[in-house]
């Protein structure tokens, strides 16, 4: 049997949404489910994306008003509350505690997310808000600005706002994961000077080997180790190598190699970002377009010399340990 995977990045609620808004039901055991099981993933951080371009993946859909973040999240939220509800082949779960349950009952646990917190805009009860929604780990931003942050796409010099940095603190007080990936980099600066626990970056690689503002630098993912957190391998191939030939999962097992070297194995997680379904642009590095290229791709770690207890932290007990402190 294979590892045992937990991808710490999954844009799955939006296929979802997307197809229920056009009339199907069951999409993830109807398109995903067998991907998955093929892949050995026994759990997902399923992310709320609100800030997506409403004129290409979403065309045709009726995706809510492009400015009303807090009508998109809510929309993503429906679908993916009904869809997890319909299916006895996945769980909602908000602790590590009840993504065992789940585990033992056969069931694929999922995590929420929100990627990008624009929803919270500078309502000092923002970030209460997607508590309550059941939302357990969060970004600022994604790569836009926003009232909190600015994103890996928008101004370099600015850092974290008061709002933002309001929303940092109340996250650690309701014990929130917090989740650099989409920062800038002043950002991701000033979120870890103020998190008081584990800070990760669910899906970002390393800028030593594929220099794109969504990768952290060997300073980064040192201040990561510091904080008990992890980085998350992502499989988009942009993120994997400026060279075309190169966007592979082998290259990917490289940026994992080189994360155990700067950080310890025990820093590395999974947060692969498939967005196949999203259309042209969005592949995968070759050989992992889906879930299903998983197990070849943790063999691209032993063949590194990875040991087994190595590759099974970054398959998925890292990113458990973190979330078991935060969470519970
Ligand atoms: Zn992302």
């Amino acid at each position: 049997m294979g590892e045992r995977v937990f991808d710490g990045h999954s844009d799955l609620l939006c296929d979802v949404a997307r197809r229920r808004l056009a009339g199907e039901r069951q999409v993830l055991e109807t398109h995903h489910l067998d991907t998955l099981r093929r892949g050995g993933v026994e759990g997902l951080v399923l992310a709320l994306w609100a800030s997506a371009p409403g004129e290409t993946f979403w065309r045709g859909t009726l995706w809510a008003d492009p400015a009303d973040f807090r009508g998109r999240t809510e929309q993503l939220l429906r679908h993916g509350r009904a869809e997890l509800a319909e299916s006895k082949h996945f769980r909602p779960v908000r602790t590590v505690a009840e993504a065992e349950a789940a585990r033992s009952a056969g069931q694929i646990y999922a995590f929420l997310a929100a990627e990008g917190m624009a929803a919270a805009g500078e309502d000092p009860d923002g970030v209460d808000w997607y508590y309550e929604q059941g939302v357990r780990l969060g970004m600022l931003t994604w790569n836009e600005t926003n009232a909190l942050a600015a994103g890996a796409g928008g101004d370099p010099s600015a850092g974290l706002t008061a709002a933002g940095r309001r929303a940092v603190r109340r996250m650690g007080e309701l014990g929130m994961v917090i989740d650099v990936s989409h920062l800038n980099e002043r950002g991701f600066w000033d979120v870890t000077d103020l998190a008081d626990g584990p800070v990760i970056a669910s899906h970002s690689n390393c800028r030593a080997l594929c220099d794109v503002p969504r990768n952290l630098s060997d300073d980064q993912l040192r201040r990561l180790r510091d904080t008990g957190g992890v980085a998350g391998l992502n499989a988009f191939h942009g993120f994997v190598h400026a060279d075309r030939a190169r966007q592979t999962a082998w290259t990917l097992a490289l940026h994992a190699a080189h994360m155990a070297e700067v950080m310890g194995a025990e820093h590395v997680a999974c947060g692969f970002d498939f967005c196949f379904f999203m259309g042209s642009g969005n592949e995968g590095a070759a050989g992992l377009e889906d879930a299903a290229g998983v197990p070849a791709f943790l063999r691209c770690l032993e063949r590194l010399g990875m040991s087994e207890r190595e590759r099974a932290g970054i398959a998925r007990d890292n990113l458990l340990r973190v979330l078991r402190q935060r969470l519970g």
